[in-house]
């Protein structure tokens, strides 16, 4: 038994010709191309700054791509900022639910945000359209989960698609082609860091 550096670099070698054969069997049989649905869940910081990362990308690619932000009003974040010179940018809600402590003002903001999505869901000029915080509505009841599933399932075939926020119901997750849960680690506001420019908002 040996592991001289020629043994390791041949064994490296050897696995790294049978991952490739394995991986370029994969990319050879992912033939489809249609418009894709994407979950960003979890309790972990990244889903929104994960989504606005894809706006970057699809922008990049003059792609036509629209923004709603549900559940937060403010307007002086740093991707509006930047990214809404470039992508149509819609900040529709009037603040966390422990903030307007109002459901029929929660309600009434949601439908709002919602029927710009309505728009922009039936509409192919579209290419991304990234729905901030929308599963918060599907769990409180503000929106109606089958015409939201149903606005999503009849989207043009070419249309991509983001949802994020915590706890995406089943029945998202379900429908959508990628998920991905990021968990909670650790954030430095439990080390009592308040919320810093560039990073956070
Ligand atoms: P980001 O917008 O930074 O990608 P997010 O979309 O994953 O975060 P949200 O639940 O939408 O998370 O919350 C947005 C804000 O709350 C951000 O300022 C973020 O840093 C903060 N935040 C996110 N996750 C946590 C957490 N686990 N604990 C404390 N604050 C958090
Ligand atoms: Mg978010």
């Amino acid at each position: 038994m040996s592991n001289s550096p020629p043994d390791q670099n041949r064994c490296h070698a050897a696995r790294m010709a049978r991952k490739k054969t394995v991986i370029d069997a994969a990319i050879a049989a992912a033939t489809d191309e249609r418009g894709l649905l994407l979950v960003v869940t979890g309790n972990g910081k990244g889903k929104s700054t994960a989504a606005f990362g894809t706006v970057a990308r699809a922008l990049g690619h003059g792609m036509k791509t629209g923004v709603v932000q549900f559940i937060k009003s403010r307007t002086d974040t740093g991707e509006e900022a930047f990214l809404g010179r470039y992508a149509e940018w819609h900040v529709t809600g009037d603040g966390f639910t422990w903030d307007t402590q109002s459901r029929e003002q929660d309600i009434a903001a949601a439908e709002r945000g919602w029927a710009i999505a309505a728009r922009m869901l039936a509409d192919s000029a579209y290419q991304l359209v990234v729905l901030d915080e929308l599963t918060y509505l599907l769990n409180y009841g503000y929106l109606d989960r089958d015409a939201v599933l149903d606005a999503l399932a009849h989207r043009p075939p070419m249309q991509h698609v983001i949802v994020t926020g915590r706890a995406a119901p089943q029945d998202l997750t379900d429908f959508a082609d990628t998920v991905s849960e990021i968990a909670d680690v650790k954030h430095a506001f439990r080390a009592g860091v308040k919320a810093q420019p560039g990073i956070d908002l």
